[in-house]
């Protein structure tokens, strides 16, 4: 055996006191006692599955200055998470498969953690193509840029996803629904863009999709109201830490940090989404990292939406489990089970055959800091559980809260 990490594993909701055992980056072995090259004891601390992040926006190609493949991937490993899968929305768009080919022979060598890309499409994209280079698909109903179809062409796309046997993500507010108009503050971009305009257009597609049955994964479900439309159907959702954690009434540095499509919501609003995560939500949570510049957030009616979160999201859930306000399973259903299964990437789960993706946690308290190229959080001032250790494939790429890893030590999963 290469290497041995023991300390209270979690396994299947219990937690028990063991060794995981690792040959070639994979879980070999569960037992109580194991003997490998390398022994790694971390007593009686917690050994958890390393977290999944499904929506990243790491701004490589064409907006390097906000991050990059190597910094948002070592920011991602810092906070615990070994598997990102990175959005299209670059410069130029990943929408063909020639794009996707050029991005990942690029960001390939700088990936810190194992990766995966999404392809956009809009209306003219050759989806049976793309499906041989990316992970998945994403496409924006709220038309907010090129990667649009509008609703009535949606069918066809659905139908070509699902010949390809991929999954679409979702970007779903009703474009007729939302007011461009300008928005000097968090209430008024809410107001530009209610929980109406996401509701609506998660029941419509939801209704194309009935007739056809892709699979589909709505993003950053923002509303109580639209989960429960979302309810009894095949759909995977996904929602963020910031509608759980940030709403319309959050202070920040410059107001337009807490700026993001869909928009925060009401205190009310949080705490019903909060509350519905809690109870049994079955879906994932996902960081919808979008580094800005922070001068770009200083004047909110110009900033751009997106705030980051690859870094915090998981010393923010197991804040939360330290303050007894979550439990340990669900962190690790949304943030490993659920995400590995609904992409079907090898991880999420200490068991044998799974890929040696761990973190380890002492359940100290830090202040949340940023570790994204952009160097702000929306959460500063804030305290956050990070794990002390993290290993990629039996790889120690954190120790002792400090990076080890290296450019190119992910590997792109398809
Ligand atoms: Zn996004």
């Amino acid at each position: 055996m290469d290497s041995v990490v023991e300390g209270n594993l979690f396994i299947d909701g219990e937690i028990r006191k063991g060794c995981v055992g690792i040959e070639d980056g994979t879980i070999v072995s569960v037992k109580k006692v194991l003997e490998g090259g390398r022994h790694f004891d971390f007593g009686e601390k917690l050994i958890f599955p390393a977290g999944l992040d499904v929506h990243v926006h790491f701004r490589e190609p064409g907006q390097t200055e906000k991050e990059d493949f190597f910094t948002g991937t070592r920011a991602a490993a810092m906070g615990g998470i070994t598997f990102v899968m990175d959005m299209p929305n670059n410069k130029p768009p990943t929408m063909s498969r020639s794009a996707i080919d050029w991005k990942a022979s690029r960001v390939r060598r700088k990936a810190c953690v194992d990766f995966a890309l999404y392809g956009g499409i809009g209306e003219h994209s050759d989806i049976s193509a793309m499906a041989h280079v990316c992970k998945a698909f994403k496409v924006y109903l709220s038309g907010d840029n090129e990667m649009f179809v509008p609703i009535e062409k949606m069918e066809d796309v659905l139908q070509k996803v699902k010949e390809s046997g991929r999954t679409l993500a979702i970007h779903a507010e009703n474009p007729e629904c939302i007011k461009r108009g300008e928005a000097r503050n968090l209430s008024e971009h809410e107001r530009n863009r209610p929980v109406e305009c996401e509701a609506e257009e998660i029941g419509r597609i939801l209704e194309i999709n009935r007739n056809v049955g892709a699979g589909i994964h709505i993003c950053h479900v923002s509303s109580s109201r639209s989960m429960d439309i979302l309810k009894g159907s095949d759909a995977s959702m996904g929602v963020t830490p910031h509608h759980i954690f940030l709403s319309t009434s959050s202070k920040f540095t410059y107001e337009a940090m807490g700026k993001v499509n869909p928009p925060l919501r009401s205190e009310e609003e949080r705490r019903n989404l909060l509350g519905a995560v809690r109870n049994g939500f079955g879906g994932i949570i996902e960081s919808d990292h979008a580094p800005h510049l922070l001068e770009e957030k200083e004047d909110f009616s110009t900033a751009p939406p997106g705030m980051p979160g690859v870094d915090t999201t998981l010393p923010l859930m197991m804040g939360e489990v330290k303050r007894e306000r979550m439990n340990l399973s669900a962190v690790h259903r949304l943030m490993c089970r659920n995400p590995a299964r609904t992409f079907g990437i090898n991880k999420g789960d200490i068991e044998v055959g799974r890929d040696a993706d761990l973190v380890v946690i002492d359940f100290r308290e830090k202040k949340i800091k940023s570790y994204s190229k952009c160097g702000w959080s929306a959460y500063e001032g804030q305290m956050g559980v990070y794990p002390s250790h993290v290993f990629l494939g039996g790889e120690m790429i954190v120790e002792n809260g400090e990076f080890t890893g290296g450019e190119g030590m992910g590997d792109m999963v398809l």
